[in-house]
C-alpha cells in the first residue's frame, strides 16, 4: 500500500468514528439488564456499556470514585478529568481517564484493595 492509499484509509476511519461517535452521542442510553457479577448493561444508540454497579454499603470515597466512572462512560465525558475517548475497532468505545482521575479503572482496583472491598473489573 502507498502513504496516499494509506492516508485516505487512516482519513476514512477517522470519518466513520467521529461519525459513530456523534450518532452514540445522541442516543439516549437505556438500561438493558444487570449481570451476575454485578454490572449493568447498556445500550446507548449502536453501542453496549458494561458499567459497574455502586454498591450501597461501599466506602464512600468508593461510591464517589465508582459513580465518577459510570458517568464517564455512560455520557462520554468525564466529571473529573479531561478524559479521551476512543471509538473502538467493534464500534464500541473506550473513555479514557487522566492517570490521577479517581474513575479511572486501575485507580478504582487501587482504592479497592486499599479500602479492602473487592472492586471486579470487567472481563472484557
Ligand atoms: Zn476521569
Amino acid at each position: 500500500m502507498n502513504g496516499r492509499k494509506a492516508k485516505a484509509k487512516r482519513r476514512a476511519l477517522r470519518e466513520r468514528n467521529a461519525q459513530l461517535l456523534a450518532t452514540i452521542r445522541a442516543a439516549v442510553p437505556s438500561l438493558l439488564r444487570t449481570t451476575e457479577s454485578g454490572h449493568e448493561v447498556w445500550q446507548r444508540g449502536p453501542a453496549t456499556i458494561v458499567l459497574p454497579i455502586v454498591p450501597a454499603d461501599a466506602p464512600s470515597d468508593l461510591q464517589t470514585a465508582l459513580t465518577v466512572n459510570r458517568m464517564a462512560a455512560l455520557t462520554t465525558d468525564c466529571p473529573r478529568c479531561t478524559n479521551d475517548v476512543r471509538v473502538t475497532e467493534a464500534g464500541g468505545y473506550l473513555v479514557r481517564h487522566e492517570a490521577a482521575c479517581p474513575g479511572d479503572p486501575d485507580r478504582l482496583v487501587e482504592l479497592g484493595e486499599r479500602l479492602g472491598v473487592d472492586v471486579q473489573r470487567r472481563e472484557d
